[in-house]
């Protein structure tokens, strides 16, 4: 079920559906360039959906 968008909680807005969440996700990720022009937000990707 996908959160309200007037009451979303910190962090990654993904983190009470992600099964891959954990306590780093409390706080947003930062974007990152994991291969040239594909930026993510995300601590943990799945490094094998983005190629
Ligand atoms: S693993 Fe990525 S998508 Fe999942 S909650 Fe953490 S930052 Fe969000």
């Amino acid at each position: 079920m996908t959160p309200g968008l007037l009451n979303l909680s910190e962090g990654c807005a993904f983190r009470t559906r992600c099964t891959r969440a954990d306590t780093a996700c409390v706080v947003e990720p930062e974007a990152r360039e994991m291969i040239p022009g594909r930026t993510i937000r995300c601590f943990h990707p799945e490094l094998d959906l983005i190629a």
